[in-house]
């Protein structure tokens, strides 16, 4: 099959081809492939608006989807090619940041599995997300160009106007195919302007000129918006997003028979997160331009937008000021503002104004009162969502909050990153699971199986070796296979409280400078970008860089510890990272991991969780049972009568507690200081004992101690095995299949 496609393409065999050559033909191949397939039809479309779609490479995943991994990989080995060195030449496309980007990947591969009628509408940004490289122990961006070509996207003749306030530009749609599993297809749309200019960009950096808007529209996600430039660079985008989506779906509808007065019988937008808020206002302006009065098409509008909330961190929930809309967007201020004043006229509430007095327009509050459905995902997050953070608005409007916790798709998170799992997972259950996740449970009558509980924990070794390898090639760093793996990787933040684990780093250091030898030695995996004008979070990173060469240059500590931080950590190295994994670290602080999807990936590949009751790790807690999972710190009720009461302390926990106080002052110790940068070693100590703000310090000694019960726990191998074979065979509920049902029965109503 492929060996015809070459000798057209290049008039070579495969067997003489280069592994860029072969794929370039692998590219051509899949995407015709999915052109020949049937588009999934019907009356209904979810339209997913996102600002992110953290893909991933596709090249694998479509094969799986098509069906043909197995008989393409077996093609290649045939001709003395390998498809894993193939894979590598794919480009990364970063077009999010992290779960809520990788959420909406998953969501659209589930959509197209479960044959539903459903696309994707997203930005084309050229660079994407920065690359993180390390220098001098500290996070530099670099510019991330991904688009080549040849690549999967495929330019259409769809192309509008679109005007803003002191100019306008013409778009220009991409689309990527969505391979259902086994199934037919639907669309990425990445909407664009041909006018975009990479060479603005700085070599060797990220910074541009932000006023030039024709130049650099689509140029990166989330540009730097720690200037007003920037934030008003960010508000173009997301105007740009919607009022192309808007106009996308009027067409469509009207195409398919819609007389737009019935919107809501062709079309449902699901609004993820709060970027592509715009798409309210811009459609009631919209419908209005085609005639409808306001307050019908505030009525048609309110039935087809559902909002999905992802955090309850204040300073994420997004609030415009009036100027940069009056700039960027004149448009949409007075219908805005006419959706604001008819707020008030109902409630006497200043907490549900859309407009605060400040000014500022609150993204969210304009999608709870002019959406339908309003949820959160996952129990925990979407509780809190409804006693605290949006209690006001759920008071006035109960019947529209719902919980859909999130999910991952199992064909990138299991088949396509652990083959060799799933292989012995087929073997022992057949491929039943596939279709219905639940099955997985079915793994649990081998649960007193030796036989199997070996097998399980030879794959683990395997996976480890290739990780380790890998690490070898990539970084130069030597870490030891038979070790214990133990793996946080997500975004910097302090509110995922990388320094928590850093901490516990620098306490098992200063123990084996003791002589208290771990039984097996330790492995400590990072992997985390930290958004580039977020100051602490860089320090975390530089601070986990210099104990990674403490460790590296010691030699009384690094046969028993060894810590990596993985650069520029994104989908493909989480394929890589997370099969290998022994303990998977979760330990937000809770109340603040809105749900996770990184603690549904490991546990599925059989990793044990340590974490907090916090997010999605509640469900995963209920699913397994305390006996299998590693579970510490203050609870979300705890946390939030902290943040009330404002009784928080940090200096308190430093000055009384001499264990906590010799860890914290190890970050500005000589060992440190010598070889890292004192201003910020001295910034980030000031900021943890000064203020601490996600609460560190409290979780510090509980989380030492159930951390060494659980490198205890792994010296019984067979218990262990028996605790991966349990989180394994209860990970179906976190298939984003059942997801996908769930939005689908309650929201969408396809
Ligand atoms: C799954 C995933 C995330 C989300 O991880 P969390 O631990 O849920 O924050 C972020 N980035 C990448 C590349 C992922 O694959």
């Amino acid at each position: 099959m492929l060996q015809e496609i070459c000798k057209d393409r290049y008039g070579k065999e495969l067997k003489e081809l280069t592994n860029e050559e072969i794929y370039l033909a692998l590219l051509e191949m899949v995407k015709d492939l999915a052109a020949k397939k049937e588009s999934i039809e019907g009356k209904k479309k979810i339209y997913y608006i996102s600002a992110e779609f953290l893909i991933g490479k596709l090249l694998s995943n479509n094969l799986i989807n098509l069906g043909i991994f197995d008989k393409v990989k077996k093609e290649l080995e045939e001709n003395g090619k390998s498809i894993y060195e193939i894979e590598e030449i794919e480009p990364e496309p970063s077009l999010g940041n992290g779960g809520l980007g990788r959420l909406a990947a998953c969501f659209l591969d589930s959509i197209a599995t479960l044959g539903l009628n459903g696309d994707g509408i997203g930005l084309n940004y050229h660079l994407g997300l920065f690359k993180q490289v390390f220098e001098n122990k500290k996070q530099k961006e670099t510019s991330n160009p991904w688009i080549e070509s040849e690549s999967w996207l495929t330019k259409t003749d769809v192309s509008y106007e679109i005007y803003f306030g002191d100019h306008k530009v013409t778009s220009r749609l991409y689309d990527i195919d969505v391979v259902g599993y086994n199934n037919r297809i639907n669309k990425l749309h990445l909407f664009d302007i041909d006018t975009i200019d990479e060479t603005i960009v700085d070599k060797d950096g990220i910074s541009f000129d932000k006023s030039d808007i024709d130049k650099n529209l689509t140029l990166f996600l989330y540009p730097d918006d720690s200037d007003e430039a920037g934030q008003i660079l960010r508000v173009y985008q997301q105007y740009f997003m919607v009022s192309n989506a808007a106009r996308l779906i009027l067409e469509e509808c009207k195409r398919k028979g819609s007389n737009l007065h019935d919107l809501p019988e062709y079309a449902v937008i699901q609004i993820n997160d709060t970027h592509p808020s715009m798409v309210i206002p811009e459609l009631i302006r919209l419908l209005q331009e085609e005639g409808i009065s306001e307050e019908e098409a505030i009525e048609i509008v309110s039935k087809t937008c559902a909002y999905t909330n992802h955090t309850i961190l204040a300073e994420a929930l997004e609030k415009w000021p009036m100027d940069f809309l009056e700039k960027a967007v004149p448009q949409l201020v007075p219908i805005i503002k006419m959706l604001d004043k008819k707020v008030r006229e109902k409630y006497n509430d200043s907490s549900v104004y859309i407009i605060d007095n400040e000014n500022r327009v609150h993204m969210a509050h304009m999608d709870i009162h002019y959406g339908f459905s309003v949820n959160g995902v996952a129990y925990l997050h979407t509780e809190i969502l409804k006693k605290n953070e949006l209690h006001n608005f759920y008071e006035i409007y109960p019947e529209k909050f719902n919980n859909k916790t999130n999910g991952i798709t199992f064909r990138r998170w299991l088949f396509h990153c652990n083959e060799a799992l799933t292989a012995y997972i087929d073997e022992l259950i057949g491929i039943e699971y596939k279709k219905d996740a639940a099955k997985l449970k079915d793994l649990e009558k081998y649960i007193e199986d030796e036989s199997v509980l070996n097998h399980l924990l030879e794959i683990k070794a395997e996976n480890k070796k290739i990780l380790k390898d890998y690490i070898m090639e990539t970084q130069k760093i030597e870490i030891n296979e038979n070790s214990i793996f133990d793996i946080q990787v997500k975004r910097l933040h302090e509110y995922k409280r990388q320094q928590l684990n850093a901490l516990y780093v620098i306490y098992k250091y200063l123990q084996i400078k003791k002589g208290n030898l771990p039984k097996t030695p330790i492995t400590v995996i990072f992997g985390a970008k930290a958004a580039p004008a977020y100051t602490t979070a860089k320090d975390i990173i530089h601070l986990i860089l210099c104990l990674q060469e403490v460790i590296q240059n010691d030699p009384s500590v690094n046969p028993y510890l060894n810590l990596v931080m993985v650069e520029n950590y994104n989908v493909s190295k989480a394929a890589k990272l997370i099969p290998a994994c022994d303990i998977s670290e979760q330990i937000s602080l809770a109340s603040k991991e809105a749900s996770g999807t990184g603690n549904m990936k490991f546990m599925l590949n059989g990793a044990v969780t340590i974490g907090t009751m916090d997010g999605a790790n509640v469900e995963i807690e209920q699913l397994v049972g305390r006996e299998n999972i590693y579970i510490f710190g203050e609870t979300s009720e705890q946390v939030i009568e902290h943040y009330e009461k404002e009784d928080y302390i940090a200096a308190d926990y430093y000055i009384n507690d001499k264990e906590i106080k010799e860890l914290v002052d190890f970050i500005i110790s000589s060992e440190v200081m010598k070889i890292g940068d004192v201003k910020a070693l001295l910034r980030l100590h000031t900021e943890l004992v000064g203020k601490d703000w996600f609460m560190t310090f409290p979780d510090l000694k509980e989380y030492i101690r159930v951390k060494e019960t659980a490198f205890k726990d792994y010296e019984d191998r067979m218990e262990w095995a028996r605790k991966m074979l349990v989180n394994i065979s209860r990970a179906g509920f976190f298939s984003s299949d059942r997801t996908i049902e769930e939005y689908n029965k309650d929201i969408w109503k396809l």
